[in-house]
C-alpha cells in the first residue's frame, strides 16, 4: 500500500498572481501551438495537484472547485483512499485486457452498479471508457433487444459528441455544427421544463407521449434515452410526475427506458441516482462521471434479459473495465459510503438552494433557481421578461474565475451558472464559493 503524501494544497482559497498567472500564461502559449482549438478553453490556469475542493496552479494560486471537473470528482481531489487504491492497483497490473483474460476488480464493480441502480430484478453491467461510449451501448442493446430501430430523445439533451451521441444531443452549437451528417432513427420530442413550459408532469408527458405515438409509432420505438436533471442543458429538473408518466408508458409499449445518470448518478442529487427521488425504476442505466473520481469509466447497467440478449462478441471494447479505474470505482463507492456523501450532497444542496433564492429576491436577473442535491443552478434572464441573458452567464462566470473560483455555465441558450462542488467541500469553503458568486451576480445585474 502507497501512504498518502502530506498534502500542502490547504484549504483555503489563494490568489496571489493575476489569473492566469505568468506560468499558466506561458503554458498557454505551448498549447495554443501544439494543441487542436478545437477544445474549450475554460479557465486557462494550469492545475499542479489539488486536495479536497482546491485546486492549485503553477503559479501557487489555490482555487475554490465549484465543478468537481463537471460532476467527476464528486469524492474530492487526491482523496487518499482513491490514491491508494489506484497506485496499489497501476503496480499490480495495469491491463490485460477483460475480454481476452479477466479480473476481479471489473466483476466488483459490476456488483456494485447491480446493488445500487433501481430495481431488484437481476441485472447486469458493461464497462467502457467515457459516457459517450455507455450511450452508444445502451442504444445497441436496446435495439439488438427490441429488434426496433427507432429512439426517442428530448430538447436540451446532451449524451455525448461522438456520431452517434451527437445526434441524440440536442445543441447544435458548438456540439453538432458542420459534423453531419448523423446517425438515423433518432427522434425528439419537448422536455418537462417548468420555468418556461408551465405544464405540469403529466401535461408535459402527455404532450411527449402524443408526438411519439402520431410521429415515431410506439411499436417502433426500441428506447427512450432522458437525464432525470438535465446537465449541459442547464440542469433541467423536469415536472414531478413526467419520469414516472413517461417510464409507465415505456412499460406499457414494450420500449427500452434508458436513464442517463452519467451526471445526476453517484451521489450528486443526494440519491444515489436521480431517478429514486420518484421511485423510476429504469430498464437501463448509463453511467460514468462521479462512478470513479476522475479515472476514465463508464457503464450500462440494467435488466439482464435485456443486456444478456447480445450475442457473445457484441460488446466491449480494449480498455473498458481498466483494471486502474475499476479500482478508482470501487474506492470512490467506499468513500461515498464510508463518509455518508449522498446524505452530505442533501445538506449542501440546502445550503445553495437557500442562499440562491434569497439572492434571487435582491436581483432582477436571476430567473430561476432549481436543482436536486448538490446539482443546483440559476437560469439568468434579461430583466422583467424571460429572454435569456447569456451575456450575464459569461460576466458571472469570468468574475467567479478572477476571485479563483471555478463556476460552470450550461444551456441550451448558455444562460445557466451550474454548481456541482465536490461532495467533501466544507461548509466554510461552500460559504466562501457563495459569497463570490453572490457578488458575481449582483456585479452583473
Ligand atoms: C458528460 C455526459 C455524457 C458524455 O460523457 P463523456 O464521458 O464526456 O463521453 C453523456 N451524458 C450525460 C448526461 C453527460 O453529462
Amino acid at each position: 500500500m502507497v501512504s498518502s503524501i502530506e498534502s500542502s494544497v490547504g484549504t483555503e482559497r489563494r490568489v496571489v498572481t493575476e489569473l492566469p498567472g505568468p506560468k499558466s500564461q506561458a503554458l498557454h502559449a505551448r498549447r495554443r501551438a501544439s494543441v487542436s482549438h478545437g477544445l474549450t478553453q475554460g479557465f486557462p490556469v494550469y492545475i499542479e495537484r489539488a486536495d479536497g475542493a482546491i485546486l492549485q496552479d503553477v503559479d501557487g494560486n489555490r482555487l475554490l472547485d465549484l465543478g468537481s471537473g463537471i460532476a467527476v470528482t464528486s469524492v474530492g481531489h487526491a482523496v487518499p483512499a482513491l490514491v491508494d487504491a489506484v497506485s496499489e492497483a497501476v503496480a499490480n497490473f495495469t491491463h490485460t485486457c477483460f475480454m481476452v483474460t479477466p479480473y476481479e476488480g471489473y466483476v466488483r464493480v459490476c456488483e456494485e452498479l447491480a446493488a445500487l441502480t433501481p430495481g431488484d430484478f437481476d441485472k447486469t453491467s458493461a464497462l467502457f471508457n467515457s459516457g459517450s461510449e455507455a450511450v452508444e451501448n445502451a442504444v445497441k442493446i436496446a435495439r439488438l433487444a427490441t429488434g426496433r430501430s427507432a429512439i426517442v430523445v428530448f430538447d436540451h439533451a446532451y449524451h455525448g459528441r461522438t456520431n452517434l451521441t451527437m445526434a441524440l444531443t440536442a445543441k447544435n452549437m458548438p456540439y453538432k455544427d458542420r459534423f453531419g451528417p448523423f446517425a438515423p432513427e433518432i427522434y425528439r420530442v419537448p422536455m418537462s421544463y417548468p420555468f418556461r413550459d408551465g405544464l405540469s408532469g403529466a401535461d408535459a408527458a402527455a404532450q411527449a407521449i402524443r408526438i411519439i405515438e402520431t410521429q415515431v409509432g410506439a411499436e417502433n420505438v426500441a428506447a427512450l434515452i432522458i437525464e432525470p436533471i438535465q446537465g449541459e442543458g442547464g440542469f433541467i429538473v423536469p415536472a414531478e410526475g413526467f419520469l414516472p408518466a413517461l417510464s409507465a408508458w415505456t412499460t406499457q409499449k414494450g420500449v427500452v427506458f434508458i436513464a442517463d445518470e452519467i451526471q445526476s448518478g453517484f451521489g450528486r442529487t443526494g440519491d444515489w441516482f436521480a431517478v429514486n427521488h420518484e421511485g423510476v425504476i429504469p430498464d437501463l442505466v448509463t453511467t460514468a462521471k462521479g462512478l470513479a473520481g476522475g479515472m476514465p469509466l463508464a457503464g450500462v447497467t440494467g435488466r439482464a434479459d435485456l443486456m444478456n440478449a447480445v450475442h457473445e462478441g457484441g460488446l466491449g471494447g480494449t480498455y473498458g473495465g481498466n483494471p486502474v479505474a475499476t479500482a478508482a470505482a470501487l474506492a470512490t463507492i467506499a468513500t461515498l459510503r464510508e463518509q455518508n456523501l449522498v446524505a452530505r450532497a442533501r445538506e449542501l444542496g440546502a445550503t445553495m438552494l437557500a442562499a440562491l433564492r434569497s439572492l434571487q429576491q435582491d436581483v432582477a436577473i436571476i430567473g430561476d433557481v432549481r436543482g436536486r442535491g448538490a446539482m443546483v443552478a440559476i437560469e439568468l434572464i434579461e430583466p422583467g421578461t424571460m429572454n435569456p441573458n447569456a451575456s450575464a452567464a459569461k460576466a458571472i462566470v469570468s468574475y467567479c474565475n478572477q476571485q479563483g473560483v471555478v463556476a460552470l455555465s450550461a444551456g441550451t441558450y448558455g444562460n445557466v451558472i451550474r454548481l456541482l462542488p465536490p461532495l467533501v467541500i466544507t461548509d466554510e469553503q461552500l460559504a466562501d464559493g457563495l459569497a463570490v458568486l453572490s457578488a458575481a451576480v449582483r456585479s452583473a445585474s
